[in-house]
């Protein structure tokens, strides 16, 4: 990693438009996406995506805990977003953060707005998502194993919901925003859509952008989340493909 300037601060794009890893403003890293990971889960799904490596789980619908959550006439969608402490170059504090609250409560939020929680009243549906490592781009890759995993769980939804962050590095709008272009980059916007619709179910930003480099840049997340929703699609082909589930 070459470095200008301030110390550390690595070269985010060279002159002949790289990234730092050598990919173009419009593409994704690599991503593998194993359907029913786990033996014990209703549904669960294992993403790498880059260098960040997701596990996620699913029960339910099941019973409310703690009670007093329950609604009567639809299931509630809870969701556990946690960080392992070996996830990170300094060990992370274990346990649950603000921003690990945070986004537990927008993923949780994204999926309340696809699943059919009418069908399943007074129940509850838990979504698991920890990182394992994380190398920025974690609640994208996390809800994007979450909702492979609903749909290994058989949960009925709209549609599976992709995602993935979009953001502003060097001066130049981008796809999937690794570590140091997270760190070092103008802007970071990660987002999440009905495919078929194109509705937003997640949108988020640090940073800033101008109304056009804003149209610029969802622009480009939803070229993304079509190419993250085919990756989702053959993943559960696979599953379902093999009969009892392949790798768990
Ligand atoms: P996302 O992972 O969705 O991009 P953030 O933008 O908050 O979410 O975080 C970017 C990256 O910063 C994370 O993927 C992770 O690599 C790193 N990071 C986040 N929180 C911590 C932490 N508490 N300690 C060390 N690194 C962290």
């Amino acid at each position: 990693m070459g470095t200008v300037g301030a110390k550390d601060v690595p070269v985010l794009m060279s002159p002949d438009g790289l990234r730092i890893d050598g990919r173009r403003e419009d593409e994704i890293r690599p991503i593998r996406i194993v359907a029913g990971a786990l033996r014990q889960a209703d549904g669960s799904a294992f993403v790498e995506w880059g260098h960040n490596k997701v596990m996620a789980a699913v029960y339910g619908p099941r019973e409310v805990h703690p009670r007093h959550l329950q609604e009567n006439h639809k299931a509630i969608v809870q969701c556990r977003y946690n960080m392992a402490a070996f996830s990170v170059d300094e060990r992370k504090r274990p346990g649950l953060d603000r921003r690990s609250q945070e986004i537990s409560k927008v993923i949780g939020e994204a999926f309340e707005s696809v699943v059919f929680a009418e069908e399943f009243p007074r129940t509850s549906i838990d979504v698991y998502i920890e990182v394992l490592q994380a190398n920025a781009g974690t609640r994208c890759a996390g809800l994007v194993a979450a909702s492979v995993a609903l749909a290994d769980a058989g949960i009925p939804m709209v549609d599976l919901l992709p995602a993935v962050a979009v953001g502003k590095v060097a001066g130049e709008i981008v796809l999937d925003l690794k570590k140091e272009e997270d760190n070092y980059g103008e802007a970071d916007l990660p987002m999440a859509l009905v495919p078929q619709s194109g509705r937003l179910v997640l949108l988020q930003m640090e940073g800033h952008l101008t109304r056009e480099e804003l149209a610029k840049a969802l622009d480009l997340g939803v070229q993304g989340c079509r190419e993250v929703h085919a990756k989702m699609k053959e993943a559960l082909r696979t599953r379902y493909a093999e009969g009892d589930g392949g790798a768990a």
